[in-house]
């Protein structure tokens, strides 16, 4: 009887230490194997990109006004919520304004900023000075070019060697590799998807870019001040054509800057 007892005593002890054993070897490998797991998932999905568009004008303010009535911030909106559309499964997208009111400026470039964009892309279709003026032209912020700006030394000497903070009027000029990079994008898309004049380019002085802190841009897709942009602009198809342009020129941006 005692060695009955004896001998279930010792099956119940190899049995806790077999427990034991097999909760210990569960602890490693669960230890081992979920962190892994966690970094590749977290692998799989990088971030996903944040773009905000910025439709030109809005409300009160309505931008250039074509020979025959088309107004700026009717284009903007319509080429905003088509590129919107057409990136919308691929980025996050977020636009400035998605009705027709108004919006200041300051306000267009901090929800940019608020959202911690990786572009803002500002979208316009004015009138020049000139009333020949008209076609595509593409600009990044540059303060170098304004008037009563500061010397490129002086600016490189204040943001790099700390002596005071950083302007927050010249944020932009971190990003102005990129922001040319993605103009020239941009530029080459629209001028091969529409049947439009080539005006470049351009570095400018843009108050809606310049506290942006992301590259940032303003596409002028035409000038409406010009008969034949207005007539151009008005057709659904060139709206739909501009976006698609711009949209494939961001797709190739985040090839080359991913
Ligand atoms: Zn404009």
């Amino acid at each position: 009887m005692q060695d009955q007892i004896l001998s279930r005593g010792i099956e119940a002890k190899g049995f806790v230490w077999l427990i034991c054993a097999i909760l210990l070897v569960l602890a490693l490998v669960v230890n081992d194997v979920l962190p892994a797991r966690a970094v590749s998932l977290s692998q799989e999905l990088p971030h996903r990109k944040i773009i905000v568009v910025d439709p030109g004008h809005g409300g009160h303010d309505l931008g250039a006004v074509g020979p025959s009535g088309l107004a700026e911030k009717d284009v903007t909106l319509s080429v905003a919520q088509r590129i919107k559309e057409i990136l919308l499964g691929i980025y996050e997208v977020h636009l400035t304004r998605n009705d027709d009111y108004t919006i200041d400026i300051e306000h267009r470039t901090a929800v940019a900023n608020h959202y911690r964009a990786d572009i803002f892309v500002s979208i316009h279709a004015g009138g020049g000075f000139r009333h020949q003026a008209r076609g595509v032209v593409i600009f990044y912020h540059s303060p170098r070019t304004g008037p009563g700006s500061k010397p490129p030394q002086q600016q490189r000497h204040s943001w790099e060697m700390g002596e005071k903070p950083l302007p927050w009027d010249y944020i932009q000029g971190v990003h102005t590799v990129k922001s040319q990079a993605m103009a020239k994008f941009v530029h080459s898309h629209l001028l091969a998807k529409l049947s439009s004049v080539d005006r470049g380019v351009r570095e400018a002085p843009c108050f809606v870019l310049r506290g942006a802190d992301m590259p940032a841009i303003l596409v002028e897709i035409g000038h409406l001040s010009h008969p034949a942009d207005e007539k151009e602009l008005r057709k659904p198809e060139v709206i739909s054509a501009a976006a698609e342009a711009i949209c494939e020129a961001i797709k190739e941006y985040f090839t080359k800057y991913p």
